[in-house]
């Protein structure tokens, strides 16, 4: 089974360029068939030994009246739905736009998978561009030119994992199958989404994506490979020349995954004097691939820029985290040091608040049982869904408990709060002024549901809305 991807972007950021480059052949381009507007072009699109169907987002250049963002917000959406994982391109020499920003936005929402490409990025005017994308909160961008070629490569380090994934997927015959009827909830009077999604669940289980991620010599080589030594290994390693991460397929205590071993290709690569930049990179695209974040501390070094930034960014992108202390064996005053690691975390990572700290030796193979527990609960929980009639009991609580603010003298209202997504979960709060809701308020509500409904160990995302 092949995957689809989506080439998103507003207008003249080189999206067809990249979609014939990918295509391989030149398809009439809109304006040469005036009067016909598709608004989506698909292709069969490959790099290297990978093929893909492609979405190309064109169509858009003609609509230059006030209509046009409405008309780019449907067809992303659109995309969006169609495709498995979406390309979103900006110009590098324009930098980010009030419209890649707009855009950027339905894609964090609405897409499980986004890669960002900082496109005409040959040359050095686009250095400030391609900085001002990693603002855009959708990981790290791919330096592309699509006019001449470069970056390709990187594109294909990304997509393998992508396409590793699709092809072992198209082996479980059954996925997908419905196996519930879909039924209304009788909590509320509206449609049961967690019934319907519930249905739409796959049967056969879908290994576990854990990346593997830290800085070098944290022990991650170790680790898998204690892991590797330890459990059956169901496919790979896959080295490929061109892979920045290897993936392995293992069944750990019973649980199948699928780990990005990010250390391997590093060490294959031989850049000796880029060692530290090449393995932040390749965690990064890791990340991007993975449910469950490994974050390998060494416990002599703990919480170093390196290790913070690399967490920062796993909770950015929305994945479920569990902090590793490596090198347990050689610890010795372990109560103090854990006491210490403990009010390290808090102080230096307190968007993880509550995130699992297991410690670890890779080396005598201790403490991997409660690592894989800590994974699997990560991973549970990151999948999780609250029913709307819990939440909503659960609201009523909390807002007994603290009111909401009143700025200028009118209280805001928080009337309805339901849970929009999962992976990681996201919730909506309907309420009055939700401009003027305080971060801080936001805050309460975010650390109450982590303590009531147990959500440690993945991000959560809370959306004020006002009613329209
Ligand atoms: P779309 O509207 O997003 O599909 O953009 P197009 O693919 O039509 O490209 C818009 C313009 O940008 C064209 O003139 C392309 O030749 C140019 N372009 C596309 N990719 C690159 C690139 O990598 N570098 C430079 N300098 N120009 C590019
Ligand atoms: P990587 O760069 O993150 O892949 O780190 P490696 O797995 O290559 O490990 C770096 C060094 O730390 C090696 O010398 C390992 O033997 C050592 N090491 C890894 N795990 C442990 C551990 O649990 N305890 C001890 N004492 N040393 C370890």
């Amino acid at each position: 089974m092949s995957f689809t991807l989506a080439i998103v972007g507003r207008p003249n950021v080189g999206k067809s360029t990249l979609f014939n480059r990918l295509v391989g052949k030149k398809i009439a381009l809109v304006d040469d068939q005036p009067g016909v507007t598709r608004d989506l072009r698909e292709g069969q699109g490959r790099i290297g030994d990978i093929s893909f169907t492609v979405i190309d987002t064109a169509g858009l250049e003609d609509a230059t009246d006030e209509s046009l963002q409405g008309r780019m917000r449907k067809l992303t959406e659109r995309a969006v739905e169609m495709a498995d994982v979406c390309l979103f391109m900006i110009d590098a020499r324009v930098g980010v736009t009030p419209t890649d920003e707009v855009l950027a936005e339905i894609l964090r929402k609405k897409s499980a998978r986004v890669l960002v490409a900082a496109n005409k990025s040959e040359g050095r005017a686009a250095d400030a561009g391609v900085i001002e994308a990693w603002n855009l909160g959708l990981g790290e961008p791919l330096r592309l030119s699509a006019e001449h070629g470069e970056g390709m490569s990187e594109l294909y380090s990304m997509l393998m994992p992508i396409s590793d994934e699709f092809e072992n997927r198209g082996n479980d015959v059954q996925e997908f199958a419905p196996t519930t009827d879909v039924s209304v909830s009788d909590e509320d009077d509206t449609v049961d989404l967690e019934a319907e999604e519930r249905a739409w669940r796959p049967t056969v289980q879908r290994p576990l994506q854990v990346a593997v991620v830290g800085r070098p010599n944290a022990g991650k080589s170790t680790l898998i490979n204690k892991i590797l030594g330890e459990e059956r290994l169901l496919t790979g390693p896959e080295a490929g020349i061109t892979r920045d991460s290897i993936s392995l397929q293992i069944d750990w205590d019973g649980v199948p995954m699928r780990v990005f071993d990010t250390a391997g290709m590093r060490k294959k690569a031989k850049v000796q004097d880029k060692l530290e930049s090449m393995s932040v990179s390749d965690g990064l695209r890791a990340l991007k691939f993975a449910e469950v974040v490994v974050v390998l501390l060494d416990a002599a070094i703990p919480f170093e820029t390196q290790d913070l930034r690399i967490a920062d960014l796993a909770e950015r992108e929305g994945r479920a985290v569990v902090i590793a202390v490596n090198k347990w064996d050689i610890e010795d005053e372990k109560q103090d040091k854990l006491k210490a690691l403990k009010e390290d975390f808090e102080r230096f990572l307190p968007q993880l608040r509550g995130a699992p700290l297991v410690t670890v030796s890779a080396r005598t193979g201790r403490g991997l049982d409660r690592l894989q527990q800590a994974i699997v609960k990560a991973h549970e929980t990151w999948n999780r869904r609250v029913s709307t009639g819990q939440l909503n009991r659960w609201l009523t609580g909390m807002l007994e408990q603290h009111p909401p603010p009143a700025p200028a003298g009118r209280r805001i209202k928080l009337r309805y709060m339901t849970q929009a997504k999962t992976r990681p979960p996201g919730f909506v709060v309907m309420c009055s002024h939700p401009d003027k809701m305080p971060e801080s308020y936001s805050r309460y509500l975010v650390n109450g549901l982590r303590e009531s409904f147990d959500m440690h160990g993945t991000p959560i995302r809370l959306y004020m809305r006002g009613q329209g």
